[in-house]
């Protein structure tokens, strides 16, 4: 497995390579089964597996949130290596943003909602280093996980306008055996809140089995008190699967969506209810 730390290297690295297809997997560190089941899949349908480590300080509307974000480099590069990951690229920020080319991308709807309405700012971020990472590595698929399912949308509508060539390919969210979705964030977890942060699950779950199109506002409002009472949520929502929107038909793909705080960490949860 090459580590490389600097966009000359990297183009030097890929330049060797004669391989035909690249997947690539862009993380910010901290690796759980939830990284490594895209990883898996990458190297299922490409030859070339690359994986980046950057804490993207673009991407944080809260600054503690970003001095907090938890660093764990040798052992996620032992865990990549395990994996059969062909290249880790962990640049640095001077370097990265050096020769940014800026874009200017109307998102629609999709960043006004759920998260990109709590963190303004967020989903600029995050396409503003993915537009560098996709120009540098140019990949034939790029994964990302549901358990970000907005930004999984928000990238496939960015790729589709400015690099139609790059696949974006979704991975299920991977879940701890209580339910909680595996995330970074969940290290920072009092042993009584990681306890607690079951119920984030089964408020969903409980949302699907009670779904019922004409009632979705009763029981988005019955979910949030659920939350309540454990936690402090910032949203319960249902939305359709592909545009985000609330409205319309119920024949089609619904999801429900979960931000909410626990001593002070962030988390948040989405599933398909129908
Ligand atoms: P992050 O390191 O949190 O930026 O995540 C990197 C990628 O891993 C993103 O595409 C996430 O959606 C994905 N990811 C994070 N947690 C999970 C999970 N529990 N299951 C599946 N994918 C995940």
């Amino acid at each position: 497995m090459q580590i490389v730390n600097e966009i000359q290297e990297l183009n030097k690295a890929l330049a060797l390579i004669s391989k035909s297809s690249i997947g690539f997997v862009p993380t910010m560190g901290f690796l759980h089964q939830g990284h490594c089941s895209l990883i898996k899949a990458s190297k299922k349908k490409t030859n070339f597996t690359i994986v980046t480590i950057f804490i993207n300080p673009t991407q944080f509307t809260n600054k503690s949130d970003l001095e907090d974000y938890p660093v764990s480099l040798e052992q996620d590069l032992i865990m990549l290596n395990k994996e059969g990951v062909d290249l880790v690229f962990c640049p640095n920020f001077q370097n990265l943003f050096l020769n940014e080319k800026m874009i200017d991308i109307s998102l629609e709807q999709l960043d006004k909602v759920l998260e990109g309405k709590e963190r303004k700012g967020h989903f600029e971020g995050v396409i503003r280093v993915l537009n560098i990472f996709f120009n540098l590595i140019n990949p034939s698929f790029a994964f990302f996980g549901e358990k970000d399912y907005q930004q999984y949308l928000i990238v496939k509508y960015f790729a589709n306008h400015f690099y139609p060539e790059i696949k974006i390919i979704p991975g299920p969210t991977q879940r701890e055996l209580s339910g909680l979705a595996m995330s970074s964030r969940n290290s920072r977890l009092s042993i009584n809140d990681f306890e607690k942060s079951k119920g984030i699950f089964k408020v969903l779950t409980f949302c699907k089995s009670n779904f019922e199109f004409n009632k979705r506002k009763e029981l988005e409002k019955t979910c949030f008190d659920m939350l309540s009472n454990f936690s402090i949520p910032e949203y319960f929502e249902i939305r359709h699967a592909d545009d985000l929107l609330n409205n319309g038909n119920q024949n089609r793909k619904w999801r429900a969506f979960a931000a909410t705080r626990l001593g002070g960490v962030r988390l948040i949860d989405n599933i398909a209810i129908n």
